[in-house]
């Protein structure tokens, strides 16, 4: 670990092969296929200061794909260098297109599992908006474990309904016995997949009425699209429909719903425990072809993109234009760092009001809201996630602005 090391870019032709197993399958012969050096290890996390946004531990970033399973995990991952902690702020409720996908998916988990006089729990819970939705959709009551739950900030009738905790979920936690248990956007942060499923698998214990839900973001797309700002370090797994299935159902569960949803970017899927491993029986399971050709075309197709967003970027930086990144998360830090792109975008904007006045882990833009642009007038602005198109030009032209707008 070392710090203040600017990355080399990205390298997308990385012929090796991890010594380690795959932690899905357990199986040898992981295939690195794309490497980007000295990347921040944290981008979620609030920098007070454009100093310790730029000296922010880093950490590399190496692509394993298993032939096997399909699954595709980050090989130098290093779990003991994650801060997760009320520090974190990757709340995505503050726009209205999250949240309306959000709310909707807990009414319709209400509703499918009828949760009314039942317990659910969610691993994960972030800031405790979801479950907070499903509770108030429900009748019925919560249970949310995360390590960066703040509790002053919701409210809800349903609050007196739900116990919070603070903490990593693990098998200490095995008492909590609930009827539901949701795990929204964690799994892709948890390095050992398969023993982190068994744990949950062995929490659950005789009980066969219990079901899962999961979601989190899809990998096919980010391999076609050769997303590369969708691979950071936070995400040290990466997960395919058919991947997550053949992990939940080697640790002893049955995949009874499988979806792609958000714009194909989110799986959606719902398990219920067995009592041995499963065999697969849902169509989007069958995706190891296209997971091999999706590995066996990043190279080609993140490279020409990185290259597009590089000359664009630094083309108008050198005509004296202005371009602002709109999305100071995830996404917005691997694109700028992966990039290399410091100066030729001087701010980033967030409407997440916590982000504002921050800094970005890397490169040290400062984040700013979207009144901002009145005064600054950026020519161009490169949306982190094309969903956001319709909300973000509406208010970029309610201020009166008419730059080119963009998205990854
Ligand atoms: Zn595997």
């Amino acid at each position: 670990m070392t710090t203040t090391t600017p990355n080399a870019g990205p390298r997308f032709d990385v012929s090796l092969d991890a010594a380690a197993p795959c932690p899905n399958c357990d199986s040898r012969g992981l295939k690195i296929f794309y490497a980007v050096d000295q990347i921040p290890c944290h981008s979620t996390l609030l920098m007070q200061s454009r100093t310790e946004a730029l000296d922010y531990p880093r950490g590399d970033l190496r692509l394993g794909f298993c032939p096997a399973c399909g699954f595709i995990t980050n090989t130098r991952f290093d779990p003991t260098v994650h801060e997760y902690s009320q520090r974190c702020e990757e709340s995505q409720g503050f726009s209205p297109t999250f949240n309306k996908f959000a709310r909707e998916l807990a009414v319709r988990y209400a509703d499918r599992y009828k949760l009314k006089d039942k317990v659910a729990l969610e691993i994960g819970c972030g800031k405790g908006e979801w479950l907070v939705s499903l509770c108030e959709a429900s009748g019925g009551r919560g249970i949310g474990i995360d390590p960066g739950y703040q509790p002053s900030r919701l409210q809800s009738p349903a609050l007196n309904r739900i116990q919070f905790i603070v903490d990593f979920y693990g098998p200490k936690y095995a008492n909590l016995q609930a009827d539901f248990i949701a795990c929204r956007h964690t799994l892709e942060h948890i390095g050992p997949t398969l023993a982190f499923m068994r744990d949950i698998r062995k929490t659950i214990g005789h009980r066969k009425d219990v079901v899962l839900f999961f979601e989190l973001p899809e990998v096919l797309r980010e391999l076609e699209e050769g997303a590369f700002w969708d691979m950071y370090y936070e995400h040290c797994t990466y997960f395919s429909p058919g991947s997550l299935a053949r992990l939940f159902r080697m640790a002893h569960f049955d995949v009874t719903h499988l979806s792609v949803e958000y714009d194909n970017q989110y799986i959606i899927m719902d398990a219920v425990p067995t009592d041995g491993p499963t065999q697969p029986r849902l169509p989007l399971e069958n995706d190891m072809p296209r997971l091999n050709r999706g590995v066996d075309n990043f190279a080609k197709v993140a490279s020409t993109i990185a290259r597009k967003w590089t000359d664009m970027i630094k083309g108008a930086h050198a005509k004296g234009e202005k371009v602002v990144v709109w999305g100071s998360g995830s996404k917005g830090v691997s694109f700028l760092t992966t990039l290399g792109l410091a100066r030729e975008v001087e701010y980033v904007v967030d409407i997440n009001t916590y982000r504002q006045g921050k800094f970005m882990a890397g490169t040290g833009q400062e984040i700013v809201s979207p009144d901002f642009l009145k005064q600054y007038r950026p020519d161009h602005i490169v949306i982190m996630n094309p969903i956001y198109i319709p909300e973000i030009t509406a208010q970029v032209h309610a201020m009166g602005l008419r730059p080119n707008i963009v998205a990854v």
